[in-house]
């Protein structure tokens, strides 16, 4: 069980006060978690310490520098159960570390006839690159459906993953609406027929113990911002014999062996990836967030997350009448997130009475147009949790929503 009492310590942020002296709830992780002092703290030594370019200078400064944006790489790697620190590429963001692969492994690997297999969950970074691939490549982007629970519908899987399919790149958790999907049930679907498997790890990596080895996935995609590290830093997982096989992405300093005007032969693993001045101390703060994540333990994440998940749906159902909440019922099945929609308050009307209260949630599509339209809405109210939320921020966020049932809605939040 987290100390979260304890853990709020850490975070500096979560004493603010907004408005008239709102103690801020912060709901919104799924967009960006919060940092601990210790991330931030990491960021500061860097530039106050050893600030230096990295893999260049023969200097004191630079040797350190790269043998802590190693270090951090190799935490990384051991976190997701990695067989080398070779697998890890940095990249910006989840966005990038799709991209890359679409750039690459897919130009390569795609072609006419081809299927492409993702869900109705995705976000658009793991769709919009699949469909330019598809169009480019003359393959047929296909899409597993949701179930009525809003879980994947796996009753034409054996259809949907057959011998023309080459990708089944698929979200493991949404960030729309929470759900959990069982990736590696599927990886070992698309295994049996030669496809490849890419994870967007966006959401999962952050809330639960996630393994590579176990889920047997080709491609894992994360960010350091939604794990507690800073922006600008996100990692691109790939398994070593398919990565010793790709073409680099962008080209320039330091993914380079040997350069002449003509031609240039490539670095090893994994520098071939990461083509000029990369983004040191966004590194090693993702290597501090790594260790505090692990001082909690990710099953004790996961595990406040399906309880603070539940503590919100038991608690909604005092509001079952009238609000409709998205995702699988079972917290089993969905965690870290509730999305929510009134028919008669429009989402961003109950996300400006909540912020008055000191309560920031999202509203809107959530990257995830197609699955929000599919719903039959045009928006959704989201709160999303971490390791620092508590059930007095889930019960403050219920008064709120009454309270904008009151102002807005058609003779609703009467329950309150
Ligand atoms: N996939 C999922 C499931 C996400 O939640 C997000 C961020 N909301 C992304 C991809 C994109 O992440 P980033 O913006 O850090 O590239």
């Amino acid at each position: 069980m987290l100390d979260v009492s304890k853990i709020r310590e850490d975070f500096p942020i979560l004493s603010k006060k907004v408005y008239d002296g709102q103690p801020l709830i912060w709901l919104d992780s799924a967009a960006t978690s919060q940092k601990p002092r210790s991330v931030i703290q990491s960021i500061v030594d860097y530039y106050e310490g050893f600030n230096a370019n990295v893999h260049r200078g023969v200097h004191a400064l630079s040797i350190e520098s790269t043998a802590a944006f190693e270090d951090a790489r190799q935490k990384v790697a051991d976190f997701i159960g990695a067989e080398s620190s070779e697998c890890i590429i940095w990249t910006r963001n989840t966005t990038e570390s799709i991209n890359l692969v679409a750039h690459t492994w897919a130009q390569e690997n795609i072609h006419a006839g081809d299927e492409i297999l993702v869900t109705a969950l995705e976000h658009h970074s793991n769709l919009v690159p699949w469909q330019k691939v598809a169009r480019d490549k003359k393959a047929t982007l296909r899409i597993i459906p949701l179930a009525k629970d809003q879980s994947l519908d796996l009753s034409e899987i054996d259809t949907l993953i057959n011998p023309r399919t080459k990708l089944v790149a698929m979200v493991q958790k949404s960030n729309s609406i929470g759900t959990t999907n069982p990736v590696k049930e599927l990886a070992a679907k698309a295994r049996a027929v030669g496809a490849a498997v890419l994870v967007d790890g966006a959401q999962s990596v952050p809330h639960m113990p996630v393994d590579v080895a176990d889920i047997d996935c080709d491609f894992l995609a994360f960010s350091g911002h939604k794990m507690l590290g800073p922006t600008g830093i996100g990692v691109l997982y790939v398994k070593h014999d398919i990565l010793e096989r790709m073409e680099p992405f962008l080209r320039g300093g330091d993914m380079v062996l040997e350069v002449s005007y003509e031609d240039a032969s490539w670095n090893s693993l994994p520098w071939r990836f990461e083509a000029g001045t990369p983004n040191m101390a966004g590194a090693i703060g993702m290597g501090a967030a790594i260790d505090y994540l692990n001082g909690l333990g990710m099953e004790n994440v996961r595990d406040h997350d399906i309880q603070l998940t539940k503590h919100a749906l038991d608690s909604f159902k005092e509001l079952e009448e009238e609000l409709e909440i998205y995702g699988p019922k079972d917290p089993a099945l969905r965690s870290g997130v509730v999305s929510f929609h009134h028919p008669d308050v429009h989402p961003h009307d109950l996300g400006t009475v909540l912020d008055r209260r000191g309560i920031a949630i999202r509203t809107g599509h959530h990257c995830t147009m197609p699955l929000v339209r599919s719903l039959g809405v045009p928006a959704t109210a989201r709160a999303s949790f971490y390791l620092y939320n508590t059930n007095e921020e889930v019960d403050a966020l219920l008064d709120g929503i009454k309270e904008a049932l009151r102002y807005f809605g058609n003779g609703a939040g009467t329950a309150g």
